[in-house]
């Protein structure tokens, strides 16, 4: 298959562990070292040291996209070891400076959740909640900035493709033989992954259209034509292109379904939307939650299905 050995890393977070991949047959290859905390480390090397290696042997460490429990304990292998850090070109900005980019998305998206109808204590709470995790990511330093379809030389010939979406500068890492996709979180086996929104990549304050990106990127993906998926979470993805073709379907069926309930109220803010589908969400969980609706609303606008109208600084969506 793809020769990449699996170690399961903790995390503090509710999704669990998260896999980190080694190419062990040429320069001494990650995918995805986990997040910067002792425990993280420690299961590291205990895996690396399994396969006889040291962290400190480290060649290489290959991020698939800039989130916390994927690349936060990136910088501390490579102080270890003077391993090269790979991801994307519109990674690295947030990878760099992980804390600005976090001023940035609270600067953009306390204005902006009120604009789309969310009330003004939720959103601070929603903007502030990422506050308590900055300690278990550390600023990355990228040394080769991938663009769509690069080579990386991982022993085995990987190439990069760009799928943004659940975060800019996401990339599945394809293995020629097989093929295997490595698909961090663009591809999981049981979760359908957040398209979470963001600061655009290259801008201060815009944001990200998350939805429609991600969707073309599953066809970019599913293009690929590789037969197994290789997830950042969970079990190996045995029919990569079925469990495309199963996303897609679920945010089509997730569209209708908003389209019907704005049909219903005659005009609604993606906050009203958000009540319906989701009611109860924890406040841990309404940034996704506002994600994934607006995602919606973002493709039934480009369908052309939605006005928009804004009256007091408030979004409301109707039918067109
Ligand atoms: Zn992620
Ligand atoms: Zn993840």
């Amino acid at each position: 298959m793809d020769d990449a050995h699996r170690i399961e890393i903790p995390t503090p977070f509710d999704v669990g562990r998260v896999n980190c991949y080694v190419f062990a047959g040429g320069p001494l290859t990650l995918v995805d070292p986990g997040p910067a905390t002792d425990a993280a480390y420690e299961e590291l090397a205990a895996g690396l040291e399994d396969l006889g290696y040291a962290v400190a042997d480290v060649e290489q460490v290959l991020i698939t996209h800039p989130h916390m429990d994927h690349f936060g304990l990136a910088n501390r292998v490579v102080d270890v070891s003077g391993a090269a850090a790979v991801a994307h070109r519109d990674a690295t900005r947030q990878l760099r400076d992980p804390d600005g980019h976090l001023d940035r998305e609270q600067a953009l998206f306390r204005p902006f959740l009120t604009a789309m109808g969310v009330p003004e204590q939720v959103v601070e709470t929603a903007v502030t909640l990422p506050d308590a995790y900055t300690e278990y990511q550390e600023p990355l330093a990228v040394d080769r900035e991938l663009t769509d379809d690069d080579p990386v030389d991982a022993g085995v010939d990987l190439r990069a493709v760009h799928t943004p979406g659940h975060a800019p500068g996401s990339v599945c890492f394809v293995a020629e033989r097989g093929p295997v996709a490595f698909t961090g979180d663009h591809v999981l086996d049981h979760i359908s992954p957040n398209p979470l929104l963001t600061v655009a990549p290259g801008t201060d304050d815009e944001r990200t259209r998350s939805l429609p990106a991600y969707l073309d990127a599953l066809d970019r993906l599913q293009a690929v034509d590789a037969d197994v998926g290789r997830p950042g979470h969970g079990d190996d993805v045995s029919d990569l292109s079925a469990r495309i073709d199963e996303i897609r379907d679920h945010h089509h069926e997730r569209k209708e379904h908003i389209a019907d309930l704005i049909d219903e109220r005659g005009t609604a803010t993606a906050y009203d939307l958000m009540g319906e589908l989701f009611p109860d969400l924890p406040a841990t969980e309404v940034f996704p939650g506002m994600s994934e609706i607006i995602g919606h609303l973002d493709l039934l606008e480009d369908e052309g299905r939605v006005d928009v109208t804004e009256t007091d600084g408030v979004r409301r969506y109707a039918l067109d």
